[in-house]
């Protein structure tokens, strides 16, 4: 009974206090450059990785969603009123801004010149170029159980006040891809820390493309409508659909997968209608 009481008291305080906690993680964020080797080549990253980010991110936003609204076919039907784009950019840039301040580490230590996991060249991974291949395979399969566990873990009672930002965006355009709290930024993009270590080597030319990939797939999964043929492609090569994730959003509690619906198969957290809902799209 006690502890039941003591449950639903933390759920309480978090949920009045997770956008004050947020703000703070911002702060928090941003400060850490204060401690980096050069403040002053760490804040100059900050916004020139914000920007780098930024204005493709909503430009491609922009393109994606007019595109979408007039050649695909809506999920949820006709929208019944405008969306809430500019809370769903702002969302998106929040988040943007603590994974400038999170990339600003490994990129300012780069550019001063220390050390740092980024290499440009196979010679550098010290590996086969298959194994190269494998390896960044492997760290893919690895993010997706990281991120499908990150995401579980938010849509539990106490955590979710973290998370109803994201899902306020019941029927998503892709400037909702990235509108995620500030806490849930740092526990899906902190990978991009390990860079800072020389031991973990990064080959840059995968790793970006893999990174671009991943933009581009989050903005489909978000845009609200599907088109035939990316319905086809991108489950038989192991990742989400637009019709796919567009469940989650109209349905909380299932589809939790962010690239693939791996774990989702595994863990058993799929829809049923699903299935009907991609049958729609490809016919
Ligand atoms: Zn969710």
């Amino acid at each position: 009974m006690q502890t039941a009481v003591l449950t639903q008291r933390n759920f309480f305080n978090l949920h009045k206090s997770a956008p004050f906690i947020d703000w703070v993680i911002v702060a928090l964020v941003f400060l850490s450059g204060l401690l980096h080797p050069s403040p002053k080549v760490f804040y100059d990253s900050v916004l020139r990785i914000f920007l780098i980010i930024t204005v493709p991110l909503f430009t491609f936003a922009f393109l994606i969603y007019r595109f979408s609204e007039k050649y695909g076919n809506r999920i949820q039907g006709e929208r019944g009123k405008n969306p809430p784009i500019a809370e769903e950019a702002f969302g998106s840039a929040r988040a943007m801004f603590v994974v400038a301040c999170m990339a600003a580490w490994p990129t300012g230590m780069y550019r001063i010149g220390l050390p740092t996991g980024i290499v440009w060249t196979i010679k550098e991974m010290g590996l086969n170029w298959w194994l190269v291949v494998l390896e960044m395979y492997a760290g893919i399969i690895a993010v997706d159980a990281l991120t499908y566990w990150k995401h579980r873990l938010l849509h539990t009672k106490m955590f979710f006040p973290f998370h109803k930002h994201h899902h306020s965006f019941r029927d998503p355009t892709p400037f909702a891809g990235f509108a995620v709290g500030p806490l849930e930024t740092v526990l899906t993009f902190f990978p991009l820390l390990f860079i800072c270590f020389p031991p973990a080597k990064h080959f840059a030319p995968l790793y970006f493309s893999a990174i671009v990939g991943f933009v581009f797939l989050n903005l489909y999964l978000h845009c609200g409508v599907t088109f035939s043929w990316l319905e086809k492609i991108l489950p038989r090569i192991g990742l989400n659909s637009s019709a796919w994730h567009n469940v989650h959003h109209s349905d909380v509690n299932a589809n939790f997968g962010e690239v693939s619906f791996i774990w989702d198969k595994v863990c058993k957290t799929t829809r049923a209608d699903y299935e009907q809902k991609r049958s729609a799209a490809i016919s």
